[in-house]
């Protein structure tokens, strides 16, 4: 298939352009578009054979659901069975931004979307050309991640091109995405309020609006059993093996310098993850900076390209330093977890 690549300024969005990217989707195609998140791959929700191929070109397993995205709120009431007080509250309070809901479904939802489940997942982006492409295409729209399945999320239009090209009809480069990683995925369809996939919207954010929230205990226990079904699979992840260090920063680059000159003893090309703070403690190895600890937003936008530079760079193992787990601190760590396939060392 040619992919047809197309640039579009954010800040003065070329309409027309939007309006090819519109058509492909109402006929079915798929095309790849930047959101405040990661960059989605988008078809027409309701069409069933339109989502089959979404999981073909990410090579996704078909029980990992999809989410839609919605542009306005008279979009989401044909989608769902019910709409919770709380869910009023958290679209006024969050939308749009990256927090996904989870609602009981409505018959026109394919089962394909919610992979068999009674539940649907439902987000309201917060990004012009998101926004526009929805409203142009007049259908919600299914978009998991752009990224290969297990893949780092592509967080630029160069990563969508580097998994997509030739399987999809369009990408709509628009450049950097916000945030960074994913959405927050809050199951508001059961008694409890749960997150079952921490992101950019925090647990912190979530507290001040529903004081009884939940995380799911897979998040941070990772014996038990995801609820959320995308939750189990490897993810995130770069060709390179991955080790996470978490706990007292001094001890942390203690033991990735030691462990870094012994791997590299060994022959290895070795990768450190390290931080603003951090960086010139280290000695040896390919050293790429993902942020600054003060401010770990900065982490959370960076992660995924700097995961991709790693492989680039063609390091046979990252070594990389985790942070705390408060505010996004939680959805960084998660995705770095991930990402080292729970290699994780606490010191
Ligand atoms: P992605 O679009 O690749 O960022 O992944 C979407 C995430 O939302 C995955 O972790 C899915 O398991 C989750 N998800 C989508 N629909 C549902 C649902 N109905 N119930 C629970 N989790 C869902
Ligand atoms: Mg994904």
């Amino acid at each position: 298939m040619n992919t047809k690549i197309i640039k579009i300024d954010e800040n003065n969005i070329d309409t027309s352009l939007i309006d090819e990217g519109a058509n492909i989707i109402k006929s079915g195609g798929i095309v790849a578009f930047p959101t405040e998140t990661v960059y989605g791959l988008g078809a027409n929700g309701l069409d069933e054979e339109a989502v089959k191929n979404i999981y073909k070109a990410k090579g996704r397993p078909s029980d990992n659901p999809l989410i839609l995205h919605i542009s306005t709120i008279e979009q989401l009431y044909p989608l769902v069975d019910e709409i919770p007080d709380l869910a009023y509250t958290c679209m006024e309070k969050f939308w749009p931004g990256p927090l996904t809901i989870i609602f009981k479904k409505s018959e026109i939802i394919p089962n394909i979307i919610t992979a068999g489940l009674d539940t649907v997942a439902i987000r309201m982006p917060d990004h012009p050309i998101a926004s526009m492409l929805i409203s142009k295409a007049k259908v919600p729209i299914a978009a998991p991640s752009a990224n290969l399945s297990g893949k780092p999320s592509p967080t630029k239009g160069s990563h969508v091109v580097e998994d997509m090209m030739g399987k999809i009809e369009m990408i709509i480069d628009g450049g950097g995405t916000g945030v960074g990683l994913e959405s927050t995925v809050l199951d508001l369809s059961t008694e409890t309020p749960t997150i079952l996939r921490p992101g950019g919207i925090t647990l912190e954010d979530l507290r001040k609006v529903i004081h009884n929230v939940v995380q799911d205990r897979s998040i941070t226990n990772k014996e038990e059993v995801p609820k959320s079904p995308g939750q189990k699979y490897r993810h995130y992840a770069p060709n390179a093996e991955m080790i996470l260090y978490t706990g007292d920063v001094e001890k942390i680059i203690k033991k990735i310098n030691s462990d870094a000159k012994y791997l590299m003893d060994e022959g290895k090309n070795v990768g450190i993850m390290a931080t603003e703070e951090t960086k010139d403690s280290y000695t040896v190895g390919k050293i790429l900076v993902s942020g600054s600890r003060e401010k770990s937003e900065t982490i959370a936008h960076n992660l995924f390209d700097i995961l991709r530079k790693f492989d680039e760079y063609n390091v046979d193992i990252i070594l990389a330093e985790g942070i705390g787990f408060d505010n996004i601190g939680m959805a960084i760590m998660n995705r770095m977890v991930k990402a080292a396939s729970g290699k994780v060392i606490k010191l």
